[in-house]
Formats: C-alpha cells, sequence, structure tokens
C-alpha cells in the first residue's frame, strides 16, 4: 500500500522501523509532475530496496526566478496515483516549514563545479538543489538514492557532495528517458503547446548533431530558440535554451572536446 507521509518526524519513525527490520531504502527526490523518466527511476529504486521513498518537493530554495517557480505544475493527485501504480510504499510531501525549520539559514554550497553552465546561469540553484538534497538524505538515511543524467551536472554535484560529506547513501546515476523523437521528458514540457514540443524536438536534435558549439548556437538562434549556453565539458556537451518562456535544459555524451 502507498502511504502519503508529510511530518519529518513521521518519516524518520519509519526509517527506524526499516533499520530495525533490516530493509533497505532508495529514495527518489523529485519535484513531481511526474514522466516516464521519474517512473525509470522509481523502477530501478523498486528493483534494488525492500522499501521506495517517492519525495515530492517544489524545492523553491532552487528557483532563481520567482515567475518560474509559481509556473512550475503542481498535479499531486496524478503524482500519487503513477506512485500507486509503480509500488512505491512511501510518497514523503513535506511543506517548506516541515524542510527548512531554520527557513534557509544554513546550506550547503559548492565552489567550483557549480559555479559554471546551469550555476553560472541560474546563481544560488545549485546552493537550494544540494541543500534539500542533504535534508532529504538525512531524513531518510536511504541505502541508496536515485537521481537522473538529465541533470547531470547536479549528479555530478550530488555525488561530489555525498563523497566530502562522508554521507552514507550510494548517489545511483540513471539514463536519460526520451520521447521518440529525442527530446528528454521533463515537467516543464507540460507547459509547452503541441507545436512548441515539436519544436522542442530540434533543440535534443542540434545539439546531439556533429556540429560545434559555436554552430549549435548559431543554428538554435536562427530556430527562434534564445540559447543560455551550449557548451562541452568533461566528456559531454550541455545545453540550456528558452522556448518563449520555458528553459530547456538537456546533454549528451560526446567523443571530443570543442
Ligand atoms: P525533477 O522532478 O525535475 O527535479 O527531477 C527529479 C529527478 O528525475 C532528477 O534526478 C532528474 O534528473 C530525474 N529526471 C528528470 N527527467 C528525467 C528524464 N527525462 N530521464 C531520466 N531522469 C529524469
Amino acid at each position: 500500500m502507498t502511504q502519503l507521509i508529510d511530518s519529518v518526524s513521521h518519516m524518520r519513525e519509519i526509517r527506524k522501523q526499516a533499520l530495525n527490520a533490516k530493509q533497505s531504502i532508495g529514495l527518489v527526490p523529485t519535484m513531481g509532475n511526474l514522466h516516464p523518466g521519474h517512473a525509470s527511476l522509481i523502477k530501478q529504486a523498486r528493483n534494488e530496496n525492500d522499501l521506495v521513498i517517492l519525495s515530492v518537493f517544489i524545492n523553491r530554495t532552487q528557483f532563481n526566478s520567482p515567475a518560474d517557480y509559481s509556473r512550475y505544475p503542481r498535479t499531486l493527485k496524478n503524482d500519487f496515483a503513477l506512485a500507486k501504480q509503480e509500488n512505491v510504499d512511501y510518497v514523503f510531501v513535506p511543506n517548506y516549514e516541515a524542510l527548512y525549520p531554520d527557513d534557509y539559514q544554513y546550506k550547503i554550497s559548492e565552489n567550483s563545479l557549480s559555479r559554471i553552465m546551469e550555476g553560472k546561469h541560474r546563481p544560488g540553484h545549485f546552493d537550494g538543489v544540494l541543500t534539500v538534497v542533504m535534508k532529504l538524505l538525512q531524513i531518510s538515511q536511504a541505502d541508496r538514492a536515485y537521481f537522473g543524467e538529465k541533470d547531470f551536472q547536479q549528479l555530478q554535484l550530488i555525488k561530489g557532495m555525498a563523497d566530502a560529506f562522508f554521507l552514507t547513501s550510494e548517489i545511483i546515476g540513471c539514463p536519460t528517458i526520451r520521447e521518440s523523437a529525442g527530446l528528454a521528458f521533463s515537467s516543464r514540457n507540460t507547459l509547452l503547446d503541441k507545436q512548441q514540443l515539436e519544436k522542442a524536438n530540434v533543440f535534443y536534435q542540434t545539439l546531439a548533431s556533429t556540429q560545434d558549439c559555436a554552430a549549435i548556437t548559431k543554428t538554435l538562434t536562427a530556430q527562434g530558440f534564445k540559447v543560455d549556453y551550449i557548451e562541452e565539458y568533461a566528456g559531454r556537451r550541455y545545453g540550456a535554451v528558452y522556448l518563449d518562456q520555458v528553459r530547456l535544459i538537456d546533454n549528451i555524451p560526446i567523443a571530443y572536446e570543442c
């Protein structure tokens, strides 16, 4: 049975019981509006753990734009239905006050990888991400926590944080799940109409082409995207663009550096 939990103390109690029963816990942190990308993380967690906790929390400290935060899709009823379908044990849905009793007085900061690409274009974003993930890992004491390669820079930073702070949770990266034309599933895709969705595929297709970063930027700009960055770093090509008001990010492995 899938159970909805909204209090930190209840979640910790469940963790304690699991520990006594020697049950392993897999945590899948999300901001909701679940799609097949999230479902693949849940499935992997289900396969590898006795208990699965799915967290649904739209973490406002990682939004550097208030408009982006207020526009973010909120679909808890559907999310709970999907969690049930995927056999999730606990859906953890805390509110801001529950997760931030300090009102964000304390935060986790990284001062290298978090300052480029997403971090450069969204100041403070990774402080918010790392802080909320640290809180969720502390509350759940998860044996394993699952994150998507869709947000590869985030995944690397979370792995780095887990190492730096000797966290006992294993951080597991999961492949990006895409629609048939290549667009990565994303909660923000639901903000796009049919025509915009078709155009969004061009972002992935161009990013994955053999053009260099400058040429990709030029092609996407000519197609009407506003390019935040197209950059190659440590064997991957990363990109972020605006399609009208909606910001899309993606990354792919590459065989060479530009
Ligand atoms: P979000 O709800 O967007 O914060 O994402 C929650 C988790 O799902 C993060 O670890 C994301 O990287 C992961 N995720 C989001 N989209 C995808 C996707 N298309 N494929 C795989 N993982 C994804």
